[in-house]
């Protein structure tokens, strides 16, 4: 099939990869001529297991393009997806005008018999408006063309995005014409292949359900890390709490391991982007505006352990050696990372950083700490110790699971540790000597 995909950020490269190598003709299309550039050059802007390989593959075989230009690709498509971002805007609601945008520029262009479907997470009534949006363009143009619409909300994990397209638990299709069911069913074939993987249903349950999916994680999220709260004033631990709700099959142990809170392009805005909506149709949502306000505290709450241990009597200045800057481990993305606040409220204290993060360090420079130079940039993990007066893990990478702790404690100024994944035993901390924060245990 021949393929658009407009927007070429996380979600529109990872569809376009599975899709090329699956033999699809697809045509990337973007409006960042850097980012185009760098994509003709064989360069994949972001950090994504698989993705770059997948990419180059397909284009040695034709089977994927890149271009700024709307024009010839969506004339020659017969499947246009919509992958561009959605932000939040200051009110907490979701910035639409990429989407509208992209949906006016496609119809301009856009031929009968042709199916265009938003891919990125929009609140409900935003796809019938893309409809209306082109159909717009197309009396402008004064022709006859006829066009179907259709949401197909992602459902990808950053850092395991290839792995999740490719293999999906369920694809998610709200269509208002049930003729274009056969259209999904041929597109998805290939990663369907196990059990029929397509759930259909109207368009505003489809884009709910994706706010849905999300709302039911962060609220998992935003539990365990209440509950770490309360672990802690009461004496308990929240590590065997977690083990003993999780071995309950109607819990489980995903999404509740305690933390820093959740992070990313997708959660905080997303929770926002509904407690939004559904305010606008006169409904306050209190579980999920709880789950929002938890996330917020969370960090400030793990912030506060350092400000008591080295800030409480003396504003001295000094040096911290931080792991983890991207707001999960293998991805470089640190949109919304707990790591933005820590080293902020730092440097706010006048504070000095070494910092080490496997791929998300040229995004921090670039786009988040420009010109800062009170944060110093290693390419070693334990550089960042020497002279450092405790270590602070944010993003809980593989390689920072089992360290050489007597470097460790040989390199930093003082045996302390700050961990925000929980990735060590307080007890065997204890034993090496370490003082030892974590979240939802007292063991310092
Ligand atoms: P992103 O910011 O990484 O990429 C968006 C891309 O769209 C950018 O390259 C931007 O230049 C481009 N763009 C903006 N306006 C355009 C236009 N008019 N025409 C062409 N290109 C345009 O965003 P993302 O993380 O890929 O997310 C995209 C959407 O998918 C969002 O709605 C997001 O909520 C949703 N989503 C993201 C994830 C994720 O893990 N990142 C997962 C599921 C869903």
């Amino acid at each position: 099939m021949n393929i658009t995909i407009v927007g070429s950020g996380y979600v529109g490269l990872v569809t376009a990869a599975c899709f090329a190598s699956r033999g699809n003709i697809v045509t990337c299309v973007d409006i960042d001529k850097n980012k185009i550039n760098s994509l003709k050059n064989n360069k994949i802007p972001i950090y994504e297991p698989g993705l770059s390989e997948s990419i180059l593959s397909s284009y040695k075989k034709n089977c994927i393009s890149f271009t700024t230009n709307y024009e010839s690709p969506i004339e020659e498509s017969s499947i246009i997806f919509i992958a561009v971002g959605t932000p939040m805007k200051d009110d907490g609601s979701s910035d639409l005008s990429y989407v509208y945008q992209s949906a006016t520029d496609i119809g301009k262009y856009i031929q009968s018999d042709t199916l265009v479907i938003t891919k990125s997470t929009v609140p409900v009534g935003t796809t019938l408006k893309v409809k209306k949006i082109i159909e717009n363009e197309i009396k402008n143009r004064k022709e006859n063309i006829v066009f179907d619409i259709a949401n197909n909300p992602e459902f990808l994990k950053q850092g395991r995005a290839m792995d999740d397209f490719n293999s999906p638990d369920r694809i998610i299709i709200g269509v208002e014409n049930d003729n274009i069911r056969s259209i999904f069913k041929d597109l998805y074939r290939p990663f369907s292949t196990n059990y029929e993987k397509l759930i259909f249903m109207d368009i505003p349950s489809s884009e709910l359900t994706k706010y849905a999916a999300n709302a039911m994680l962060a609220t998992k999220i935003s539990f365990i890390n209440e509950m770490s709260i309360i672990a802690e004033k009461v004496g308990a631990d929240i590590n065997m709490v977690r083990k003993g709700i999780g071995s309950d099959s109607r819990i489980g142990y995903s999404y509740i391991y305690p933390s820093l809170g959740y992070g990313g392009s997708c959660f905080p805005k997303d929770i926002k982007a509904i407690i939004n909506f559904s305010k606008e149709n006169d409904y306050n949502p209190e579980i999920i505006g709880a789950v929002s306000a938890v996330n917020e505290n969370q960090k400030k709450y793990f912030f506060k352990k350092i400000l008591n241990r080295f800030f409480r009597n003396n504003n001295q200045a000094r040096q911290f050696a931080i792991w983890g800057l991207s707001f999960k481990p293998r991805t470089d993305d640190m949109r919304e990372s707990a790591s933005i606040y820590i080293i902020n409220e730092l440097l706010k204290l006048g504070s000095t950083i070494k910092v080490y993060d496997p791929e998300a360090m040229s995004n921090a420079k670039e786009n988040y700490f420009k010109d800062v130079s009170s944060i110093h940039y290693c390419n070693n993990k334990y550089d960042v110790l020497d002279d450092s007066v405790a270590l602070i893990l944010i993003t809980e990478w593989p390689e920072f699971r089992s360290p050489d702790f007597d470097l460790i404690k040989s390199k930093l100024r003082n045996p302390i540790i700050f961990d925000g994944r929980n990735q060590y035993s307080g007890q065997k901390m204890k034993k090496l000597g370490f003082e030892y924060y974590q979240i939802g245990k007292n063991d310092s």
